[in-house]
C-alpha cells in the first residue's frame, strides 16, 4: 500500500513532464500515392501544392523501393522500417508475411510506425485511410485509432480526401496516413508517362491542398509536418522491375521545424520512411528496424 501510495505520489509530482512529453501537440499527416514514380516530378506542370511543398521542405526524387519494385512489398516497408527479408512481405498484394517476419509484437505483426507509436504513446490519435485495402493487412491495424477503407473509390474520386477533411478536422490526428490509388491505376490503365498518368498525379495534388487547408481549419496547420511519398513508380503499364523508373519515388517533407528549399543528398530507402517519422515523435526505433531516419531535413541538424 505504501508503495501504492508513492507512485501515485510520484505520478503526481512528474505530472508536468509527463504531459511536457506528450505527443498531442505534434502533428504528421502522410500523403501515400501508389505509383507516383519520380521521373514524373519534371514534368509535371499541375501539381502547384506539391511543388509548393518541395521549394519550403525538403525533399528527394531518389528514394529507392525494396524488390520487387511493388506495392504490399513497399507499402509494409514505408510503415514498418524494415527490409522485405526482414518483415517477410514478399509480393504484390501480400496480406500475410510469405516469409515469417523476424519479430512479431503482441498483436503479432511485424512492428509498424502505428505500433511504437501507440506503444509509446497511447494517447496519440493516428488514422490509417486508403483507397487500395491491400494496405490495412500491413500496418498493424489494432493499433490504429481509426482504419478506413473507401469502397469502390474509381466511381468515389473524391470519398478519401473528403474522410481526410472531416477526421482532421474533427479529431486533429497525430499521425495520419491518406494512400491515394488513383495515379497507379492510371500507370495500369493508360500507361506510366502518359497524359492520363499526369491527369492523375493532378487531381492527387489538388487532394493535397485540400488536406493542407484541412489542417489550417482545424487549427494545427503550425504543428504540422506533411510527407507525399510512394510506395513505387512504373513504366509502360506495370511496374514489379529492377529499372529506376520503376524503384525510385518522390519523398517530400514540409512543415514544422523542417528545412526550407533543402535537396536531401542521403541515400534514402523506402524504409527510412517509418525511422524518420519515429524521429519525429522522439520514438525509441525497434532493434529489428534497418530503416534510419533522414536527419539532415530537421532544422539545425545534418
Ligand atoms: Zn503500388
Amino acid at each position: 500500500m505504501k508503495q501504492l501510495f508513492f507512485i501515485l505520489a510520484l505520478l503526481l509530482a512528474t505530472g508536468g513532464s509527463v504531459m511536457a512529453k506528450s505527443v498531442k501537440k505534434q502533428h504528421v499527416i502522410l500523403i501515400g500515392l501508389d505509383g507516383w514514380g519520380a521521373y514524373s516530378v519534371p514534368k509535371a506542370h499541375d501539381i502547384p501544392n506539391i511543388k509548393n511543398m518541395m521549394e519550403h521542405g525538403a525533399y528527394t526524387l531518389m528514394k529507392r523501393s525494396v524488390l520487387e519494385s511493388s506495392s504490399a512489398i513497399n507499402w509494409a516497408s514505408m510503415f514498418n522500417g524494415a527490409c522485405t527479408e526482414q518483415h517477410g512481405y514478399t509480393e504484390w498484394g501480400s496480406r500475410t508475411p510469405e516469409i515469417p517476419s523476424a519479430i512479431v509484437n503482441s498483436r503479432g505483426i511485424f512492428p509498424t510506425i502505428y505500433s511504437i507509436l501507440y506503444e509509446q504513446h497511447p494517447e496519440a490519435e493516428t488514422a490509417c485511410m486508403m483507397e487500395w485495402d491491400g494496405i490495412k493487412y500491413l500496418v498493424d491495424s489494432l493499433a490504429i485509432s481509426r482504419v478506413e477503407v473507401v469502397a469502390d473509390y474509381l466511381n468515389n474520386l473524391d470519398k478519401l480526401t473528403e474522410l481526410a477533411e472531416d477526421y482532421i478536422k474533427e479529431k486533429r490526428p497525430n499521425f495520419a496516413a491518406f494512400c491515394y490509388d488513383g495515379i497507379d491505376h492510371a500507370g495500369h490503365e493508360s500507361g506510366h508517362d502518359t497524359p492520363a498518368y499526369y491527369d492523375a498525379i493532378a487531381r492527387a495534388d489538388r487532394y493535397v491542398g485540400r488536406i493542407i487547408q484541412a489542417t489550417k481549419d482545424a487549427g494545427i496547420f503550425e504543428n504540422t509536418i506533411f510527407i507525399i511519398t510512394s510506395d513505387h513508380g512504373g513504366k509502360e503499364k506495370g511496374h514489379g522491375g529492377k529499372t529506376l523508373l520503376e524503384m525510385e519515388t518522390p519523398f517530400i517533407i514540409y512543415g514544422k521545424g523542417i528545412k526550407e528549399g533543402y535537396q536531401i543528398t542521403d541515400v534514402m530507402m523506402q524504409f527510412d520512411v517509418a525511422a524518420t517519422i519515429a524521429e519525429i515523435f522522439h520514438l525509441k526505433r525497434p532493434q529489428a528496424w534497418r530503416g534510419q531516419p533522414i536527419t539532415s531535413v530537421f532544422k539545425g541538424r545534418r
